[in-house]
């Protein structure tokens, strides 16, 4: 299915349709006086596109419903921007303690690590906190830039970016989240984060508001 203007005959059949429908092909043709193969190729589009409906014997009726783009066009267009969260940033010399507390209290399965100009310097997800924390005792001693995961090894995106280019890195590289930067020059400042929920989220955001 594609998003598309209406041509003038279109306009007319669908002008038609909406006033005197259900009405068959043969009709709407006369009524414009041309022949019914001319007009075939409209009723094709319009009905492909969502405009109208057609019953065998009934004829075409305006089906009400907007005209969709197709769930592939409406994946494209969606942005990183539109979906993403707010980031949940740790600093570079806090201990694995405070992270742990901190990812619990603010709820998320990733913090970002900044270092003293806010620029992102790690990740830690829940795993890499767990690993440590097993067999560790003194988790108040250990600082988190000894135990993430660091510059240049970090995967994110940017908000102008596509999600689905999100939603590929984050299946290539096996990962829950990328954080969203923009570029300082002297290093990326963390602007948000994309997560599996909301790409799950943009999924069920296509279903619209069909019956789920
Ligand atoms: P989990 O710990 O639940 O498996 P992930 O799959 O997100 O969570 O993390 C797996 C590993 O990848 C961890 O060691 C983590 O530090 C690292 N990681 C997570 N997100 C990123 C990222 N955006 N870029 C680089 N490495 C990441």
């Amino acid at each position: 299915m594609i998003h598309m203007e209406l041509n003038k005959r279109q306009t007319e059949i669908l002008e038609i349709v909406k006033i005197d429908g259900p009405i068959t092909g043969e009709q709407i043709a006369e009524r414009l006086k041309l022949a019914r193969a001319t007009i075939r190729p409209d009723l094709a589009i319009l009905t492909m596109a969502g405009y109208l409906d057609a019953r065998p014997r009934v004829g075409y009726f305006f089906s009400g419903k907007k005209p969709t783009q197709s769930v592939a066009d409406s994946m494209v267009g969606m942005k990183v921007r539109d979906f993403q969260s707010i980031p949940v940033v740790v600093s570079e010399d806090s201990s694995v303690y405070d992270a742990i507390t901190h990812m619990f209290l603010e709820d998320v399965g990733t913090l970002f690590v900044v270092n003293r100009s806010s620029l992102l310097t790690g990740v830690l997800s829940r795993k890499d906190l767990l690993r440590t924390s097993l067999g560790n005792t003194e988790l108040e001693k250990i600082p988190v830039h000894v135990i993430m995961t660091r510059m240049p090894n970090i995967t994110y995106c940017e908000k102008q970016d596509t999600l689905l280019f999100a939603a590929k890195k984050m299946i290539e590289k096996q990962i829950d989240a990328l954080p969203v930067v923009e570029d300082r020059g002297e290093g990326l400042e963390v602007v948000g984060r994309i997560t599996k929920t909301n790409i799950t989220a943009a999924f069920l955001s296509l279903a619209d508001d069909h019956e789920l």
